[in-house]
């Protein structure tokens, strides 16, 4: 019998019960297939901090050692807004990131049948939305040099956006290898008009294309994205871009697919997965039995295809998931009237599984 090994971090807000109902899931799974799941738990962000002082304590660190795959909620919370900036919850996120090496996160968007009249975006603009954002996680401007100072009298800082070439070579591989597995069309999102790491992405990118020739590679400046992403967001496949430009182009695109509640992430390149919903830790909805917790559990089902190769238990959730969207279910976020909690919804993807 299988034995495979996760950490689970739960971490602040809603990460607590959305996670619950992820683990939920993957219990049913295991009973139907019979693989056992090891888990261990960890501590992480705000709830790390209360705990051993730090945001990423060194006991977690440590339970990496001994795992597959990371599944983890969401960290950060008003009561740590105001605390010393360098253990702010979300530190913690980023240092996990560092540590694993997880420098592919993976963003997949689609719109779910049922909930186009969710979308803001006009009926005619949703056909055949599909698309996934390779983002670059750990490098560029969230872990470039900062400071914050006084020259010549005023308040001045400065974020520094750095990347080398072989930090963009390998997610560039990555993404025109999941192009190779989708449509073969790749879109660079950058700033090379202005800045200088852009146009090193440019021409990197440019440089790995010639081993892929069967995959158009089309460039587009990031402000022309979000735009494009509004008007015609079925011209996207694959989406490439760097780690600041890739946080915001996401939170654009979950508006599209209709709730910030319903996309996954999967964070890869490493030996182990890491694996958590786009959103963040919602403390204005945590404990009230509202959040969504779909993303979550997609998030589960990208852990299974990607760190375990489970295919078949990974499609099984999408279904459920999208059968249970298609019956007419919502959590609030999605709903115009009626609506199901948290654990309720989860009832309603195990039931289908
Ligand atoms: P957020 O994603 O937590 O929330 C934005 C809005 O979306 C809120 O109105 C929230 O209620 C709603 N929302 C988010 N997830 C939802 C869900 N599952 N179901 C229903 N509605 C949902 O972003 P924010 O408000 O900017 O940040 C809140 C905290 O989370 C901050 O401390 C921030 O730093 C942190 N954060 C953490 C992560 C992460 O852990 N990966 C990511 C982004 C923000």
């Amino acid at each position: 019998m299988e034995n495979k090994k996760i950490l689970v971090l739960k971490g602040d807000g809603v990460g607590p019960e959305i996670i619950d109902c992820a683990l939920e899931v993957l219990n049913v799974i295991s009973q139907k297939s019979g693989i056992i799941f090891n888990l261990i738990f960890g501590d992480i962000g705000g709830a790390a901090i209360d705990k051993h002082g730090g945001p990423f304590p060194k006991e977690t660190e440590r339970k990496l050692q001994d795992v597959s795959a990371v599944l983890l909620g969401a960290v950060g919370g008003p009561k740590w807004d105001n605390i010393d900036p360098a253990i702010r919850p979300e530190k913690g996120l980023l240092a996990l990131r560092k540590a694993l090496g997880v420098y592919a996160n993976l963003r997949p968007c689609q719109i779910y049948p049922g909930l186009i009249e969710n979308s803001p975006l006009k009926p005619e603009y949703l056909k055949n939305v599909d698309f996934v954002i390779v983002r670059e996680l750990v490098g560029g401007i969230y872990f470039g040099k900062r400071d914050t100072f006084v020259e010549n009298g005023l308040r001045t800082a400065f974020d520094e956006e750095r990347y080398d070439e072989e930090e963009i070579k390998r997610i560039a591989v990555y993404a025109f290898e999941t192009a190779m597995g989708r449509s073969k069309k790749l879109t660079l999102v950058d700033k090379a008009n202005v800045l200088d790491s852009s146009k090193l992405w440019r021409e990197v990118v440019g440089e790995i294309a010639l081993d892929y020739p069967q995959v158009e590679l089309e460039y587009l400046y990031v402000d022309n994205a979000a735009m494009q992403l509004i008007r015609q967001p079925s011209s996207f496949d694959v989406i490439l871009t760097n780690n600041i430009f890739g946080d915001i182009l996401s939170d654009e695109a979950s508006q599209i697919a209709g709730s910030i509640g319903l996309l996954p992430s999967a964070s890869l390149g490493a030996n182990i997965g890491l694996y958590e919903p786009i959103h963040g830790s919602a403390p204005d909805i945590a404990g009230q039995n509202i959040a969504n917790p779909l993303a979550t559990i997609l998030s589960l089902a990208m852990l299974l295809r990607y760190s375990f190769g489970l295919q078949k238990e990974a499609e099984q959730i999408e279904q459920a998931v999208t059968k249970v969207l298609a019956d007419g279910y919502r959590t609030k976020d999605l709903a115009q009237h009626e609506f199901l909690g948290t654990r309720e919804i989860t009832d309603e993807v195990i039931k289908r599984l």
